[in-house]
């Protein structure tokens, strides 16, 4: 008999996604069939997030296009109802550093009471991205500062048409 595919949920705002976010997809992937990016429709960081769930879920979508084991789906309420409607009993989140891990153990303990047969599992990214975040992305893009070393090429080219191209270093 054969086992059903195992799926990981990697949920957050991705607002932008950064390569941050895309070391800990890469890495997930070892561990999973497939990879399902849930983008939360609310940015936990902001009322207002600066891309619309819509322009977030395409630019994931778009940069993922030629990977058939990554899926993107927007949602919003719980986590683990979102979880058990796709039948995915495996969460994915990234930690960078101490200062994540408070909030996410809190998070995860929650989760699981909620649920008690989801797993969720902690990944470090590559040293190289351990200070990125989305929100540092936002700062420095609408100031106008380089990011094209953070981002992947389909979200640099949102930021450039939203900041103009001085954030792609042109
Ligand atoms: P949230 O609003 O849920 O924090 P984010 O989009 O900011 O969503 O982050 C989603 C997940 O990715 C979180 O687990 C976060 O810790 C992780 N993450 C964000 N940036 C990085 C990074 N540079 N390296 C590793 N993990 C990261």
């Amino acid at each position: 008999m054969q086992a059903d595919p195992q799926i990981a949920i990697y949920p957050g705002s991705f607002d932008p996604l950064t390569l941050g976010h895309d070391d800990i997809v890469r890495r997930a992937l070892k561990l999973a069939d497939g990879v399902l990016i849930a983008v939360a429709e609310r940015a936990t960081h902001a009322k207002q997030p600066m891309f619309p769930i819509d322009e977030r879920v395409r630019m994931i979508e778009e940069v993922y296009a030629d990977e058939p084991a990554i899926r993107v789906v927007p949602f919003s309420g719980l986590l683990v109802n979102f979880a058990r409607e796709q039948g995915a009993r495996l969460i994915v989140r990234g930690l960078r550093a101490v200062s994540d891990f408070e909030y996410e153990f809190q998070m995860a303990l929650m989760n699981r009471s909620l649920w008690p047969e989801i797993e969720i599992i902690f990944m470090a990214p590559a040293t190289s991205y351990t200070f990125l975040s989305s929100s540092l992305v936002r700062e420095v893009a609408s100031l106008g500062g380089d990011v094209s070393e953070f981002v992947p090429p389909t979200v640099l080219g949102c930021l450039v048409d939203r900041f103009g191209p001085d954030v792609a270093g042109l």
